[in-house]
């Protein structure tokens, strides 16, 4: 259900730029991704050579995209973007390839999802910089190979467990990016309120950022919503109070759970008394695709310590139960 307000996926709105940080020193949080990210950077500009694959791993929203952006801008050379479900034949990826120049980035979202006929044309692509193209069909068929300017492929991927590992295995550089703390979610929404003009103490922001699941992108979205709010309200400064009315009107909690979050919470423990119970069956009974859930819903949920994964199932903690007030069942082991 993508019109969840708190859906980290991509949407319309969110491609309004003026909040996406622009530089690396600009960028909040992620300290040892970006202090790595620098010193690569800045080797690879030293020695005049395009930089090593990246691989960036983490849930969606976290800045994935951005970091691309600005590797590309601090290196100097064009950005080229493309995401693995659009690429749908290899010799979609193969005009890509061809059109970079040396040193070029080329950024491929959702690299977990690039069909098997397209990874193996990508292979000797960021191996030795070739294309391995086969012309003709039958006897006639004769394999040509093109030289690549060498060109640095960063992707990004919600889940490395999805990718193949020769695949894996070709990224020199991975980096995991983590949920944002609440500290740095509110110096993101704080600058977010100052780009838009937007007046707000501090106890405001603060507010926003402990309810925007520890993601960058969900926190702009919060913001963009507490502005119509405070608006609409004629508010002059956003206060804790005025960001607290929004956001439970949107049904955003305390801790930034949202409805599908409490419905996945909620499932398991009035119907399956806190599990575990299998993944298939959660996805089923909440009518939501498992991949939506494993992606988006249980990244966070398990950060916050709300669920245990085990063999058997997930498991909810008591932790959660607490959390929707519900009383913890007796000889309860999660
Ligand atoms: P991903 O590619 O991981 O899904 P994006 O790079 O598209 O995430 O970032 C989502 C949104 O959050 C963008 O609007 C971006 O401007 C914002 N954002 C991400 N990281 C930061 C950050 N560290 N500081 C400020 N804004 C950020």
């Amino acid at each position: 259900d993508t019109s969840r307000l708190i859906a980290p996926d991509k949407r319309g709105e969110d491609v309004d730029t003026t909040l996406r940080p622009q530089a690396l020193d600009e960028f909040v949080g992620q300290a040892q991704a970006r202090a790595n990210l620098k010193v690569f950077i800045g080797a690879a500009k030293a020695r005049g050579e395009a930089l090593d694959h990246v691989l960036f791993v983490g849930p969606p929203g976290l800045g994935k995209t951005t970091l691309a952006q600005i590797m590309a801008k601090e290196l100097g050379v064009n950005f080229r973007a493309t995401s693995g479900p659009v690429i749908a034949k290899a010799g979609d990826l193969a005009a890509l390839l061809t059109n970079l120049e040396e040193r070029d980035v080329l950024f491929i979202d959702e690299i977990h999802r690039l069909s098997p006929a397209v990874e193996e044309i990508l292979y000797p692509a960021m191996e030795d910089f070739q294309l391995d193209l086969i012309i003709g069909e039958g006897p006639a068929a004769r394999s040509v190979k093109i030289d690549l300017s060498k060109f640095t492929l960063v992707a990004a991927t919600t889940r490395i467990g999805l990718l193949t590992t020769p695949l894996r295995d070709r990224f020199g550089i991975p980096v995991r990016l983590n949920f944002y703390t609440v500290a740095e979610l509110e110096h993101i929404v704080t600058r977010g309120a100052r780009l838009m003009g937007l007046s707000m103490d501090e106890a405001g922001a603060k507010e926003i950022a402990r309810r925007s699941r520890g993601t960058p992108r969900i926190a702009g979205r919060l913001l963009r919503r507490v502005r119509d709010f405070a608006e609409f309200a004629e508010a002059g400064t956003v206060t804790r109070k005025i960001a607290d009315e929004a956001l439970s009107r949107l049904e955003v909690d305390s801790l930034g759970l949202d409805q599908l979050d409490r419905r996945y919470l909620d499932l398991i423990a009035l119907n399956f008394g806190g599990g575990p119970v299998g993944i298939e069956t959660i996805a089923a009974a909440l009518s939501e695709p498992r991949d939506a859930i494993e992606d988006i819903v249980e990244p966070y949920l398990l950060q916050q310590g709300f669920i245990q994964r085990t063999p058997r199932g997930r498991l909810l903690t008591q932790t959660a139960f607490r959390h929707l007030g519900l009383a913890v069942p007796a000889g309860y082991q999660g």
